[in-house]
């Protein structure tokens, strides 16, 4: 699994032979698609993707390349997990949060749990990392946050707003969140 912008620039990338295997680097080749997938997005929207299947020309590996909006293995988009981790970070509690939302109380419940303090550090990490390359101006401002899942993610959207700003794309922040973050705005089930 290779997590992309979703931008139709992917494709002609890929076709290219410009995206690279992340085993061996060899060129990745189109290999069909992978299943439908439905998620949900704020309130009771849906986004439905099919993710392209990639091959790579080297170990002959496959792999999904899936929609940086998609959150790996979650049935909601990184919107959704993303605007009920700032709520936490704001002090809400996960009945507040799963009201708010329109989720229920087990869905968000399992979601702040997947952010532990090791997570946290993990999503500080990639967020130092990609605001350090975009802007470090990001990194430069003095409020204090009262926890550091509130800090890393604000970093991160001060990281997607650079970005925005650099390669001039018009794609929504919580997708370049996404990306930064490979997928993982919650811990993957085996990290913990
Ligand atoms: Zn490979």
């Amino acid at each position: 699994m290779m997590i992309v912008d979703g931008r139709g620039q992917t494709e002609t990338a890929l076709l290219a032979g410009e995206i690279l295997c992340p085993d061996c680097s060899s060129p990745l080749r189109p290999h069909g698609q992978a299943r439908t997938r439905t998620v949900r997005g704020p309130g009771d929207t849906r986004l439905t993707m099919r993710p392209r299947r990639a091959r790579c020309t080297g170990c002959r590996r496959t792999q999904i390349l899936l929609p940086a909006a998609l959150s790996v293995r979650r049935a909601d988009t990184v919107e959704v997990i993303g605007t009920a981790l700032a709520a936490k970070a704001a002090g809400s509690g996960y009945r507040t949060i799963a009201a708010h939302m329109g989720r229920p109380l087990s869905t968000v419940r399992r979601w702040l749990r997947r952010v532990p303090e090791t997570h946290a550090h993990w999503l500080y990490e990639q967020a130092v990392q990609h605001a350090f390359r975009l802007n470090p101006d990001t990194l430069a401002r003095p409020k204090p946050w009262p926890s550091l899942l509130g800090w890393s993610l604000n970093i991160l959207a001060g990281a997607a707003l650079a970005y925005r700003h650099r390669v001039d794309v018009d794609l929504p922040p919580w997708t370049l969140i996404g990306l930064f973050t490979q997928g993982n705005l919650l811990s993957p089930p085996l990290r913990t």
